[in-house]
């Protein structure tokens, strides 16, 4: 299983990097994970739309859906070549949310483009060869965390959550665990990067792998807070990392600029 960093940045995309959004891939498999602003074009450097298999949306902030918006227009009037709707799971509201910017005249279209699943409506799906599971998580709209599962080996992403047990039971025995630390001190709806770091050590993680970090805290501070309560090993994800999930798994950044 391979993951793609294709942008970490909170609130806004910057010209370092977009906002959240990640692809996940095992053999001919290939899933965008949250479609956050800038993470549509960033996509592109790696893939080609017509590549996608599924859409997995952690919640409806516009941080983790923006690119949705122009996704569909790609979809549907783009030169892209026909094909079967492509699988969105996500929150409950995410079609009525875009209907709301597309107006409702564009319903068919939107749906012939997009085949939308609740993730309030079932606990995980299989994707080619991607077993893939999520978690309800305590954020400040309704917002799930992911597992997925390939050839042995498992890679947990947060989404935006605050430490409970059931993301630290959900997250248990992680490859590699995605944790943003969106918060700088506690503010109830993100992570802090100590709460990531405990997180990983309750969950037995393999390795930490930090992201959306709050604005203005740094890389370098994020992980040596992060390293104050896992012992494991902990890097900061980037735009363009590529990161095999193995239990040796290491971040090569791929992508220049
Ligand atoms: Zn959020
Ligand atoms: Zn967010």
């Amino acid at each position: 299983m391979r993951l793609t960093v294709l942008g970490t940045a909170s609130h806004y995309p910057t010209p370092a990097s977009p906002c959240s959004g990640y692809l996940l891939e095992h053999d001919a498999a290939t899933v965008w994970v949250d479609a956050g602003p800038g993470t549509l074009a960033e996509l592109q450097r790696h893939r080609d739309l017509t590549g996608l298999d599924a859409v997995w949306i952690s919640h409806a902030h516009a941080d983790h859906t923006a690119d949705l918006l122009p996704l569909y227009y790609a979809l549907a009037f783009g030169d892209l070549p026909a094909r079967e709707p492509l699988p969105v799971f996500g929150p409950p509201d995410l079609r009525d949310r875009l209907l709301g910017f597309f107006g409702a005249g564009a319903a068919r279209d939107l749906d012939r483009v997009f085949a939308f699943q609740s993730l309030a409506d079932r606990a995980g799906a299989v994707i080619g060869g991607l077993r893939l599971a999520w978690e309800p998580v305590e954020h400040d709209v309704p917002a799930w965390a992911l597992r997925a599962q390939a050839g042995g080996v498992s890679l947990v992403y947060t989404g935006d959550a605050v430490l409970s047990p059931g993301l630290t039971a959900f997250a248990a025995g992680g490859n590699v665990l995605l944790a943003e630390a969106g918060a700088d001190r506690a503010d109830g709806s993100h992570l802090t990067p100590e709460d990531a770091g405990t997180l990983a050590t309750r969950a037995r993680a393999g390795r930490l792998l930090l992201t959306h970090l709050a604005l203005g805290l740094e890389p370098a501070d994020a992980i040596a807070r992060a390293s104050t309560h896992f012992g494991g090993p902990v890097t900061a994800a980037r735009p363009g990392d590529v990161v095999s999930v193995d239990p040796l798994s290491v971040a090569v950044p791929t992508v220049e600029g």
